[in-house]
């Protein structure tokens, strides 16, 4: 069959790697210069390794993309570096990623707090059962089972900041995904997320798969029992296409697909996210902390500062010091209209909580990264609410972050149901 594959992100580019090994005559078309989507990093003259606009790691339960990895022979190019990763109170910093750092940690006193946050995240750990949570918030269930006091200090910090006003409505199950599927090993690629992207892409060229770069696909229509495909270069025709988009992106390529498919894509809410990268030229946090978790309500303008060097070394990036500060906002929000030194203006009082002889002459270079579609945002009883892969437009699939659930997205995921939609594909033909 003639399969196109709209997007290549990793979910595009597993799916194009199975069907083609199937025997399949793939197109990877690509709206950017260059492949990885969100996962996708960039590059200075003087550095060694990219570094991914959006902070990315991976955890040693990342199966799917570990086992990928594997499969293509480059598992020695994966590193698993010990960050730490700290949590702010009352004005400090403390690790909170071992349980001996989580049963040092103040902040949840020394009694039966503690006890009852490890308890409830011990059976978030153990079960599988995650269908029961998705009927609750996260908001009810955990000021039912941990108690206000850890539910405000642990747990509600961490959903505000990433679904600011949905932060209430967020499901349970949500929470249970994460806790059970995250370790705290995190993992990269030796050269940065970008280099196993190009490499994959590289490996996909050489089995026969065609990459159309630069070419945002416009509509996607039905014609003579298969696909017609229009951007501003072409019009192609093709037996099946998979796209890899967001769902409202899909909803305006494809306004031919059924009423209530649309409108099933069109519900599904999500957070977009700005994230500033700044090389420095000398390191920011004087304990070698990589990840900073901080709650909203401390009034910092960002809600996670990552020092990339202290995870993966300064010396791939010529000396430099990569920080991010990022944050997952609603679409709209300032942020995603003030210049990149209006941005950093706002940035600096935080970064100065974080180390306060930080002057802005450390600063080599910044860049700033946005994207509307970062985190779908999983409502209760959300499983009712994901769009099959096999749209009702014969030949038309969708695999895309709103559909990984229970999962949180991630480019693990992005691999898995990218697969899941080749097998789908290859059923049909
Ligand atoms: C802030 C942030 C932090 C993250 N952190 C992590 C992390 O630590 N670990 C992790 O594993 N994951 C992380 N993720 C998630 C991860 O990046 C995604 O889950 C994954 O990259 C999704 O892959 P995908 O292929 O489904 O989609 P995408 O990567 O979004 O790929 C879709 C592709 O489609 C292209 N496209 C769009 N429109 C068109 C069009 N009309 N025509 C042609 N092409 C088009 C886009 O340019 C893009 O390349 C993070 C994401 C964000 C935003």
């Amino acid at each position: 069959m003639k399969i196109a594959i709209i997007g290549a992100g990793f979910g595009g580019m597993a799916a194009a790697y199975d069907l083609r090994k199937a025997g399949h005559d793939v197109t990877i078309f690509e709206a950017a210069a260059h492949v990885g989507g969100l996962a996708a990093g960039f590059k200075e003259p003087h550095w060694d390794w990219s570094v991914e606009k959006f902070y990315h790691h991976w955890f040693a339960s990342d199966k799917h993309m570990l086992g990928l990895i594997e499969e293509l022979g480059w598992s020695e190019r994966v590193l698993f570096p010990r960050p730490y990763t700290v949590v702010y109170h009352q004005g400090k910093f403390y690790p909170f990623d071992s349980i001996p750092a989580a049963l040092l940690y103040p902040g949840l006193g020394w009694g039966l707090d503690k006890i009852r946050f490890g308890l409830v995240g011990l059976f978030l750990r153990i079960t599988n059962n995650w269908k029961p949570l998705e009927r609750s918030t996260v908001d009810a269930w955990m000021r039912k089972w941990a108690g206000k006091r850890v539910y405000e200090s642990m747990w509600l910090p961490l959903i505000e900041g990433k679904f600011g006003p949905f932060a209430k409505q967020v499901n349970m199950a949500w929470l249970w995904a994460r806790l059970h599927a995250r370790t705290t090993r995190l993992g990269t690629y030796e050269g940065g997320f970008q280099a196993f992207a190009d490499q994959f892409a590289e490996r996909l060229q050489q089995m026969g798969v065609r990459f159309e770069m630069q070419t945002g696909v416009e509509s996607i229509a039905p014609v003579d029992g298969g696909l017609e495909l229009r951007s501003k270069e072409s019009v192609e025709h093709f037996d099946q296409a998979l796209v890899t988009t967001s769902p409202q992106l899909l909803a305006k390529l494809a306004p031919q697909l059924s009423a209530d498919y649309l409108r099933g894509l069109l519900e599904l809410q999500s957070m977009g996210a700005v994230v500033m990268t700044l090389a420095l030229d000398r390191q920011l946090s004087e304990q070698g902390y990589y990840w900073y978790n901080i709650p909203k309500s401390a009034g910092f303008p960002f809600l996670a500062l990552v020092e990339h060097t202290n995870y993966v070394s300064a010396r791939h990036f010529g000396g430099d010091h990569i920080v991010y500060c990022g944050d997952y906002l609603e679409v709209g929000h300032e942020y995603f209209s003030l210049t990149d030194e209006e941005l950093l203006a706002r940035f600096i009082p935080g970064i100065q909580r974080v180390n306060p002889a930080f002057d802005r002459s450390w600063v080599k270079k910044i860049w700033v990264h946005k994207t509307n579609y970062a985190q779908p945002v999983p409502l209760v009883n959300h499983s009712h609410n994901i769009p099959d892969i096999r749209t009702p437009m014969p030949g038309l699939y969708f695999a895309s972050m709103s559909q990984v659930y229970p999962w949180d997205r991630g480019t693990n995921f992005a691999v898995e149901i990218g697969r899941k939609a080749a097998r789908l594909m290859g059923q049909s033909s």
